[in-house]
């Protein structure tokens, strides 16, 4: 948290992600907006009881207030980047936040005896570098269950380690064991070292254990510093006094014993990636893309009218219904404040979404839906699109109630005509325009009608029997197209 709000301070103004396929939409002008929002989940009595786990119902909950309502996945994402939460792997939308983890140590056994050990201590320890290294590497986390507060062990390709933080003793504690020990610990070192270098001027050391023969049964060995070691080799002293046991110890084995050298392709120095390290970043990412699949395409458009008594709870059914499988529902769009809004929301339609039309007598004469209906009919993918509900008032199979709608609109228009010649000529822009607004919405009633009939539409009685349940159906597989 303390990173968010420096990082917030530093910025003073704005926050912009350019990287980030959700976020890079946004640029959130009020950085307190954001905070506060977040200290919300991390403050929150429910989610504190929980040692920090929480759930997307939870951050309903939290985030019910109108302005956070509608971003509640772009601020998930937000704390994510600021790696202050995880989703827990394999179990969808459950997410932890490690700082506020259990500061109880997990139960587990540790025997193997051949460990690979490393240690950081810190002139000044800043809080927060476990819990940062936790969400980085969270995929590898043991049964997704060992962790705490300040220490975790990870498990890959029965390989094992433990990072543990000691913040009274300002140190990070690493053993590693099994049969790619030094591979993991490359990862475990590097991605410490990204931790630290986002630090400025953080001062520390890092301590390679003694490999004398009296160290080796020490729980305590004497231990060297690395960056000490290092300028050994190039000055060419390849030994080293232990302190412990004053044998002459050999500086290179020292180093290889702790520090992974990946196999060098010709003439490449020291490539620094890893395969491991490769595949630690992959399942990081994919963690992250997983979601935003989810939140991000799942989106629905509704078009209805207020007008009638029927439609508003019929859409209230369908948001519930919907939200329950985790679709998000857009509507009241031209509650907003109408044509331009719509023409701009036309165009992040085009991304390929679904429309469902609530239509009944009064939305086929509304001038604001049958407008929307017209721009909607615009995309080539119209038929694809759009999942029509016929109220029992608007019974348009029929030719005689297709006939009323048509005879309704060429009356609106007749209107308008008449008005026109009773206004100066230079006055007429805004009504011809409607005039021919009006024509094209006379039209699509009859292009509807032809469609409708295509169309395997049922009662809203059969949709909400079902708990809309083909509706669903039909539209998350549009949606997973
Ligand atoms: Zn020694």
């Amino acid at each position: 948290m303390l990173r968010l709000s420096s990082y917030l301070h530093d910025l003073g103004v704005c926050l912009h992600f350019q990287d980030d396929s959700t976020l890079k939409h946004y640029v959130i002008l009020k950085p307190e907006w954001a905070t506060t929002a977040v200290y919300k989940v991390l403050d929150n009595q429910t989610v504190k009881e929980k040692l920090g786990c929480f759930t997307k119902d939870d951050l309903k909950n939290i985030w019910q207030d109108g302005e956070y309502a509608d971003m509640r996945d772009e601020l998930l994402q937000l704390m994510m980047q600021f790696k202050l939460c995880y989703e827990i792997r394999d179990r969808r939308d459950n997410y932890i936040a490690p700082q506020l983890l259990s500061t109880e140590k997990a139960k587990y056994t540790w025997d193997d005896p051949h460990n690979l050990i490393l240690r950081y201590t810190y002139t000044f320890m800043p809080k927060g570098i476990l819990t940062r290294f936790i969400v980085e590497t969270h995929p590898w986390i043991e049964q997704q269950k060992l962790v705490w507060k300040s220490g975790v062990v990870l498990n890959k390709d029965q390989t094992r380690a433990e990072i543990i933080e000691n913040y009274n003793q300002r140190e990070i504690k690493i053993r590693v064991a099994g049969n790619r020990t030094k591979e993991l610990m490359a990862v475990i070192t590097h991605e410490l070292e990204k931790i630290h270098n986002s630090y400025e001027r953080l001062q520390y050391q890092t301590l390679v254990p003694c490999n004398c023969e009296t160290c080796k049964n020490l729980p305590i060995p004497y231990s060297y510093s690395l960056e000490k070691l290092n300028k050994r080799l190039s000055d060419r002293r390849y030994q080293i006094e232990c302190e412990n046991s004053y044998e002459m110890v050999d500086v290179r084995r020292l180093i290889d014993n702790v520090m992974f050298q990946p196999a060098k392709a010709d003439g490449e120095i020291n490539p620094k990636v890893t395969p491991l390290q490769s595949e630690l970043e992959q399942q990081r990412e994919e963690s992250l893309k997983h979601r935003l699949k989810d939140s991000n395409q799942k989106e629905v458009f509704i078009s209805y009218t207020w007008r009638d008594q029927q439609s508003k709870p019929l859409v209230e059914k369908i948001e519930q219904a919907f939200q329950a499988k985790g679709i998000k529902i857009i509507r009241d769009i031209n509650a907003i404040g109408y044509k331009e809004k719509f023409k701009e929301f036309m165009q992040r339609l085009s991304r390929g979404i679904c429309v469902i039309l609530v239509i009944s007598d009064q939305y086929l004469k509304s001038e604001n839906c049958m407008y929307e209906l017209v721009e909607i009919a615009k995309d080539k993918d119209f038929y694809k699109r759009i999942f029509p509900i016929i109220l029992a008032d608007a019974d348009i199979f029929k030719s005689i109630e297709r006939v009323k709608y048509i005879k309704y609109w060429e009356e609106e228009i007749e209107e308008l005509n008449k008005a026109m010649k009773e206004v100066m000529a230079d006055n007429l822009q805004g009504i011809r325009e409607d005039i021919d607004q009006y024509r094209e919405i006379r039209n699509m009633i009859a292009k509807l009608t032809d469609l409708l009939r295509d169309m395997n539409t049922l009662t809203p009685d059969i949709h909400s029997e079902s708990q809309f349940e083909s509706l669903l159906n039909a539209i998350a597989v549009r949606l997973d197209e």
